[in-house]
């Protein structure tokens, strides 16, 4: 079942489930949206999968102008940023996501704190990131 525990196995199940299915350590109960074997609090190796709600807040974010090929091609740049932030997901831990439906040339308009879902809508083929967008 190692397979479990691979980024390929993480993005599978966000595309086909739309769903963060990460693990959670049957020893000490620590949950983890990354697929790990190994548990980062206890080290013990009694992972089972745990799909988490797609529900979070927004802690903070970022908006970003100077953008790689990959955002550019999806006409990102200067005058159409892109966000991306930190989300604490409903369970509890944090992740690193883009944060979609938002106008990243008016950040005044995005606020820390905010409600946001999964949004595997806009989930990219070529270079797949997790992304939010506003509940
Ligand atoms: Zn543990």
């Amino acid at each position: 079942m190692a397979d479990n525990f691979t980024a390929t196995a993480f993005y599978r199940a966000l595309k086909e489930e739309g769903q963060i299915v990460g693990v959670k350590c049957q020893a000490c109960g620590h949950l983890s949206p990354e697929p790990r074997p190994m548990c980062p609090i206890c080290h013990g190796f009694d992972m089972v999968s745990h799909r988490f709600s797609g529900k979070a807040k927004l802690d903070t974010f970022t908006c970003i102008s100077i953008v790689p090929v990959s955002m550019a091609a999806k006409g990102y740049g200067r005058d159409k940023p892109y966000c991306s932030g930190i989300v604490t997901l409903e369970e509890g831990p944090r992740i690193s996501a883009r944060i979609s439906g938002v106008d990243g040339a008016n950040p005044q308009n995005i606020k820390n704190g905010m409600d946001v879902v999964l949004d595997v809508a806009d989930l990219d083929e070529e270079s797949p990131s997790v992304a939010f967008k506003p509940a």
